[in-house]
């Protein structure tokens, strides 16, 4: 049984309406208006991925056109993983921040994007 056939017609209605009410007729990631074409459509999307949180809690249901759900599949987003990423780099020790991988430490000032690609 898919996630969609999970939840029952009614409790989707309802969420959709209440996401409405919170976010707007924008897609929560690219902003713009939900359409009428198929990547356009409304969808509920969870923020953190269904695999990690299991649950249709409006906490954690963002609307989403289904061009940018189907992009995010079930990654985390990258807002999360920056946070997630702080609260590590917090809980370890100066010393310990000091030697942590090049991937978690801020690129030095003026470092470009295309440096790093590189
Ligand atoms: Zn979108």
């Amino acid at each position: 049984m898919s996630r969609r056939e999970d939840l029952p017609t009614d409790v989707r209605c309802f969420l959709h309406c209440r996401l409405k009410e919170l976010h707007g007729k924008r897609c929560f990631y690219c902003r713009r208006n939900f359409g009428k074409t198929r990547l356009r459509r409304r969808t509920l999307d969870h923020y953190i991925p269904y695999r990690i949180w299991p649950a249709w809690e409006i906490e954690n249901l963002v609307p989403a056109c289904e061009g940018c759900n189907n992009a995010k599949a079930d990654s985390l987003p990258w807002p999360l993983v920056w946070l997630l990423l702080v609260q590590v780099r917090e809980g370890t020790t100066v010393r310990e921040a000091n030697t942590a991988p090049a991937a978690v430490q801020a690129p030095p000032a003026g470092t470009s994007l295309a440096s790093l690609a590189g």
